[in-house]
């Protein structure tokens, strides 16, 4: 493809788009507020810190703001519990014209007195207040509310400040980090721990427990979960841990840097998407972990299971071999995965963007990508579109947001987001990652369309 201006309407845009060339290229511009005109598939501030904090499946979330910020993101991670449910309901104060013009404060203070009150003999560890456009705008003092109803009820409640036009998507991952360090104990001691903390995984089909599982395997223990399937109980204790490791780069390695700062843990960047990523992860960890025979043990077992998952993924790759793929997701880490795996799987990538990459992960999709390659920070429908229909990739992988435009192209999709139901993690997540890839390429409904299989 050639090196034009690839936005010709927002010009201001063409700075955070990137086509690989053969020659050295520039640098992506990234990490920064959305163009003004662009509709941006990022989230808001609010619905950053909602996706992070809502798995703390103990806790309950009660969004200051019009009903609306409530219902967009109610229930919205997808993620499993294997105890409570509270976090699945989504209260909101339900804001309107009143008290806009006079202060919300009064009727926040009355909405948390309520679920309290109807929640008497079944009262949640902590609540969680955010914070959402309007309250930016009208000047709510939610700390001092929160502080009072704190004291009178004696339960923890953390404020998240988190107002909807704040900034970006990642201005809300801080803003609910700051509130999970909050709930951290303190005057914790980390000496001679044998735990790690798993930062940025939110057991999407039950893929914490996956992680765990192999953990397990290796007697390592997990201290706390950040936050798939967590509890307070567990968040308090994180202090603790020996070491941290950070599937999810975007909304977690502000954490990270903390707890090290703060407690002196030091932290890994892990991921477990894809047999390579899976094996290396599991490597590194044992590194820092274990003792000399149990990393023997390690790669005896990760032996075994490559060589298993290689075997059920050969019928895969011959079916997919040749194909082209357009990957478009929150996290750079994610997508840097998610280019290996297409790689091994013999589909070349040819769009790759993020919501809130950072400048190394679009220098390592740059490295991983062949010349033509469209990289794209905090991308739009339209530009999607363009280098979808451009490029002829026969499927997008991304979230809720992209599967429309997807299925409106007709080309195949991939949710690797909040709504899929199969664990695409680990060794048996790398096969159903290339199973679901196959049925959806392979689908007979795009040759009905006449689109799609190019
Ligand atoms: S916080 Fe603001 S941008 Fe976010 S959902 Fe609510 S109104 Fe919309």
């Amino acid at each position: 493809m050639k090196a034009e201006a690839p936005n010709k309407i927002i010009k201001e845009r063409n700075d955070y788009i990137l086509i690989k060339q053969e020659s050295k290229n520039r640098s992506i511009k990234c990490d920064s507020d959305s163009i003004a005109g662009s509709v941006s598939q990022r989230a808001c501030v609010y619905c950053g810190a909602r996706v992070v904090l809502n798995p703390i499946t103990d806790a309950w979330h009660i969004v200051h703001g019009p009903i609306g910020c409530a219902s967009y993101t109610w229930d919205i991670r997808g993620s499993l519990s294997s105890g409570p449910e509270i976090y699945r309901n989504s209260f909101s104060t339900d804001l309107g014209e009143e008290e806009v013009i006079f202060g919300g404060e009064k009727k926040l203070e009355r909405s948390i007195d309520e679920i309290i009150k109807a929640n008497r003999d079944n009262p949640p560890p902590v609540i969680f207040v955010y914070a959402t456009c309007i309250i930016g705008v009208i000047g709510d003092d939610i700390e001092a509310v929160c502080k009072k109803v704190q004291t009178k009820h004696n339960i923890k409640v953390v404020p998240v400040k988190s107002p909807g036009f704040a900034g970006n998507k990642s201005a809300g991952y801080k803003a609910a980090c700051n509130a999970l360090l909050e709930l951290m104990d303190k005057n914790t001691s980390n000496m001679g721990s044998n735990s790690l903390n798993i930062l940025g995984d939110f057991n999407l089909a039950g893929e914490m427990w996956i992680i765990k599982k192999y953990l397990s395997l290796f007697n390592i223990n997990v201290c706390s979960q950040f936050t798939g399937d967590s509890r307070c109980r567990d968040i308090k204790k994180a202090a603790s841990a020996r070491l941290n490791i950070v599937q999810c780069a975007g909304s977690m390695t502000y954490l990270a840097k903390k707890m090290r700062a703060l407690y002196g843990i030091p932290f890994i960047n892990v991921s477990f998407f894809g047999v390579e990523d899976t094996k290396e992860s599991l490597l590194k960890i044992a590194d820092v972990m274990c003792g000399e025979d149990t990393v023997k043990k390690v790669y005896f077992y990760l032996r075994k299971m490559e060589k298993e998952a290689n075997e059920r993924l050969k019928k895969y790759k011959c079916r997919l071999a040749g194909k082209k793929a357009a990957i478009y997701v929150g996290g750079g880490f994610k997508a840097i995965s998610l280019v290996k795996q297409f790689k091994s799987l013999g589909i070349k990538t040819v769009v790759v963007g993020t919501q809130t990459g950072k400048k190394e992960e679009y220098e390592s999709m740059g490295d991983l990508t062949d010349a033509g390659t469209v990289i794209l920070d905090d991308s739009n429908p339209f530009e999607l579109e363009k280098f979808i229909v451009k490029t002829g990739a026969h499927i997008l992988v991304g979230g809720v947001k992209e599967r429309p435009l997807a299925y409106k192209l007709g080309i195949a999709f991939c949710d690797h987001n909040h709504e899929r139901k199969h664990p695409l993690a680990g060794f048996e997540g790398a096969v159903n990652f290339a199973k679901e890839i196959d049925s959806s390429i392979n689908s007979p409904v795009w040759n009905l369309l006449g689109a799609g299989q190019q």
